[in-house]
């Protein structure tokens, strides 16, 4: 019997929000990520093998892997940003000045 397994990386975007990024030192959207690592069989994702969080920068491509928890808050900043946008956008000239 022939059985056909392998692994699989899936990526997902979570939230983008604007943030300074640790490489270019800019303020730029940063794609907060999960990238998970599946075992499949006959080229279906059956076990999630590893998960990681990334954050990447939209300026200069940089991808730094983030605690889940830090990624679950950043998240939830973005959800809260998107609810009531002109508060965030205040909330960010004020953290600015
Ligand atoms: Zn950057």
């Amino acid at each position: 019997m022939l059985v056909i397994f392998g692994f699989r990386v899936r990526a997902k975007v979570l939230a983008r929000l604007l943030l300074i990024c640790r490489a270019c030192q800019r303020p730029a959207s940063q794609a907060v990520i999960q990238r998970v690592r599946w075992f499949t069989l006959f080229f279906i994702p059956v076990i999630p093998f590893s998960r990681k969080s990334l954050l990447q920068c939209a300026m200069c491509g940089h991808v730094s892997e983030i605690d889940p928890a830090d990624a679950a808050q950043l998240v939830e900043q973005a959800q809260a940003a998107a609810a009531e946008p002109v508060a965030a956008v205040e909330a960010a000239a004020a953290d600015n000045t």
